[in-house]
């Protein structure tokens, strides 16, 4: 005999792959169709999400313009001829809505198992890279994008770790600030990616369809560590400005952050992806928005269904209480929902724009060029 599913149903247990409460709760809903400002997406991934789908492309600068956010900064641009390739694809119609970041090629022709064999290991590497940065920038990028592989996954010959603050890759942080490009920076996860996969984690849910995420035991650095390291980074190369993705990616712990704030002028954040996090402390995310207002960027970590950059404006100009972050169920990263934090307008237009004018070079003329054609409702 088949055993009945754990439905809750009929007296059985209830598994929590099973459950899936409806809110009896009723309270204001805003419906905000666009954002109260023009935008600029500073965390999205189009070669990742679209690959060269043109269509997709299409339809997605259409869902911008009705969101109201007016240029994207694409952070997957690579180096060489993947570079060109991607800025052919975003400019090639909508040079007006795209920036782009570049990354560092670390494994070059080098074999994806073999570290020895990876360009970065090689001597002149650092220079090497920094004349293909300069040469990118010429070409249009408008930054730096490094991925959480590094720190996390890339190997020295030897098989340890690369270092996030190896001496080796000083020049290229340098030549950024010389350059005048910000670095996007994303270091570690959340908390709970770190914590054993059990009843006791609050990620369980979403650890469970993607054990692969866990980065918990010996074979991996601490969260601390990582932080530790791209703090010694962001430290030893004051005149670079660094984007600490995902709100540094310790938005569960804002006092943390605050600290890391206060003590490095030259670092800057952004929620892309973290929204279910702010959400959850809606009176402590409001005061530190407030208070780093100057150190803001507006990120989603799209391009996403539209339902979802809705979430994002509910949440940041409302007030509105117990709302999802996500448009899916369950609800990807956490079973929770949402309290908005209701920014002032003045805090809301360097969120969504001005910061980003004044950090990533190319914004300015673009958001420009949007608000003369795209006039606020
Ligand atoms: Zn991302």
């Amino acid at each position: 005999m088949v055993e009945p599913p754990l439905d809750g149903r009929d007296g059985r247990d209830l598994s929590l792959h099973h459950y899936n409460p409806q809110s009896q709760l009723k309270t204001t809903a805003t419906q905000l169709s666009q954002a109260a400002f023009p935008v600029v997406d500073v965390h999205t991934h189009f070669f990742y999400r679209l690959r060269m789908n043109r269509q997709a492309l299409k339809d997605y600068v259409a869902a911008m313009d009705r969101n109201g956010i007016a240029v994207c900064v694409s952070l997957d641009g690579k180096l060489g001829s993947q570079f060109q390739e991607q800025k052919d694809f975003l400019w090639k119609e909508h040079r007006d809505r795209f920036v782009f970041y570049a990354n560092i090629d670390w494994r070059g022709d080098g074999a994806t198992d073999d570290p020895a064999s990876w360009a970065c290991h090689r001597p002149g590497f650092a220079e090497r890279t920094v004349q293909q940065l300069r040469e990118a920038v010429k070409d249009g990028a408008s930054g730096l994008k490094l991925f959480k592989r590094f720190g996390l996954s890339y190997r020295n010959p030897d098989g340890s770790l690369v270092e996030i603050d190896d001496p080796r890759w000083d020049p290229i942080w340098a030549a950024c600030g010389e350059l005048g490009i910000p670095i996007i920076i994303h270091t570690a996860d959340p908390a709970a990616f770190f914590e054993p996969i059990n009843e006791r984690n609050e990620r369980w849910e979403e650890l469970s369809r993607h054990p692969d995420w866990s980065f918990h035991g010996e074979e991996f650095p601490t969260r601390d560590e990582l932080f530790a390291a791209r703090n010694r980074m962001v430290a030893k190369h004051p005149k670079t400005q660094f984007i600490g993705a995902h709100i540094a990616n310790s938005p569960e712990d804002l006092e943390q952050v605050s600290q890391w704030m206060d003590r490095y002028p030259n670092l800057w954040v952004e929620p892309a992806s973290r929204i279910n996090e702010l959400g959850r402390q809606p009176r402590a995310a409001r005061e530190f928005l407030i208070r780093y207002q100057d150190r803001l960027l507006f990120g989603t970590d799209g391009p996403w269904p539209e339902q979802r950059l809705k979430y994002y404006w509910r949440f940041f100009e409302t007030a509105d209480e117990s709302f999802p972050y996500s448009e899916k169920e369950p609800p990807p990263q956490g079973l929770w929902r949402i309290d908005g934090v209701d920014l002032p307008p003045q805090v809301l237009r360097k969120l969504y724009y001005e910061n980003a004018v004044r950090l990533i070079p190319g914004i300015r003329e673009r958001i420009e060029a949007f608000a003369d054609s795209h006039p606020l409702k």
